[in-house]
């Protein structure tokens, strides 16, 4: 019987997100406000280190693998890595998270090489605000990728957008936005870390202000499929486009967690906030130290904790999100 990713639990994970850089050419105001600062001790996955993730985790009942960073498109062999993934029958989605700075050029050879699902972030359909937030002026480019996309023909394409209080929180300024495009725009809570405590408290706003205007306007909570993630996603009739909510602050947001987490380093996080993380790399050399990687990976699954500690104000280990990927 195939070994399953269940903790302890009985929560269900069939969905990793691989982070594959911490390098990033935009410097989100609550991710990287200063840019990305080269380590010359951190060294990122190869492709034959990836494959061996892939080939591990696609045993271990992953079907969903989402390519994260810092920006993974900036990889040289990002195109390789979609192609790669694409060659295990088992992985049915392969996705990216990616802030669209080389979507128009690029979204084509993605797709024909395997790629199934986009994130794109969008904090603001202004491009001063947008330029304000990320620190490059690029909407108009970012938005001319997301149409690119849907015109080659992506069937799910996602805009992620953090909610930050009186920057970017009014509804009204995204709705004419997905009128007419079939994409699901979903609003992330911001999230505390370690370098981003004083952002954090000066600008943290609760999803439920949107959620609460959404219900007003006569939108309808769609019913989730049995493993579906965190996000909560409302339709109305008269858009083709969805909004999402993920309100990690929200009660009980962890026990619909269905995503483990590989670091562009090589260490498994099984909780974004939590307090350690277990490196795989000294088994991700060779082919044969596959059973090793399985095992180590079920052994340590049991210390997933039941939730996470935001609520107190402890991010865990992790600084800001450019080397795990949100
Ligand atoms: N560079 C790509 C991008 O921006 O889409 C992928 C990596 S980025 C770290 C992944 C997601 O995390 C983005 O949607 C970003 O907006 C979000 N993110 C980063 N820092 C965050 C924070 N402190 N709270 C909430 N979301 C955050
Ligand atoms: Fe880069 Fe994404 Fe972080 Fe923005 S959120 S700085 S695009 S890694």
């Amino acid at each position: 019987m195939q070994q399953q990713l269940v903790d302890n639990y009985q929560r269900r994970f069939q969905y990793l997100r691989l982070s594959l850089t911490e390098l990033c050419n935009f410097r989100c105001q609550y991710c990287l406000p200063d840019g990305y600062k080269a380590n010359k001790a951190h060294q990122f996955l190869t492709l034959n280190e990836i494959s061996h993730i892939a080939d591990a985790f696609s045993e271990l009942g992953v079907k969903k693998i989402r390519l994260t960073g810092g920006e993974p498109t900036l990889r040289r062999d990002f195109t390789e890595i979609i192609a790669l993934l694409a060659r295990y029958p088992n992985i049915n989605e392969i996705a990216v998270t990616t802030n669209g700075s080389r979507l128009e050029s690029r979204i084509l050879e993605w797709k024909n090489a395997g790629l199934t699902a986009l994130n794109v972030s969008v904090d603001s359909f202004s491009p001063l605000q947008f330029a304000k937030i990320t620190g490059e002026d690029k909407l108009h480019q970012v938005i001319n990728g997301i149409d690119k996309a849907l015109e080659v023909g992506m069937k799910k394409v996602k805009i992620n957008t953090v909610l930050m209080k009186s920057l970017n929180d009014d509804l009204n300024h995204y709705l004419p936005w997905i009128t007419d495009r079939n994409i699901d725009l979903r609003f992330i809570e911001l999230m505390e870390t370690g370098e981003g405590s004083a952002y954090f408290n000066r600008y943290h706003v609760s999803g439920s202000k949107i959620e609460q205007q959404l219900i007003e306007q006569g939108w309808q909570l769609m019913i989730k499929d049995q493993l579906a993630g965190p996000a909560k996603v409302y339709q109305h009739d008269d858009y083709q486009g969805r909004i999402g909510l993920i309100m990690p602050y929200s009660k009980n947001f962890c026990q619909s967690c269905n995503r483990l987490r590989i670091s562009s380093t090589g260490k498994l996080h099984y909780c974004l906030f939590g307090d350690s993380a277990i490196s795989l790399r000294d088994l991700l050399q060779q082919a044969d130290q596959k059973e090793q990687l399985k095992t180590r990976v079920l052994d340590s699954l049991q210390i997933k904790p039941e939730t996470h500690f935001l609520h107190q104000h402890n991010a865990g280990i992790i600084q800001n999100l450019s080397f795990i990927g949100g």
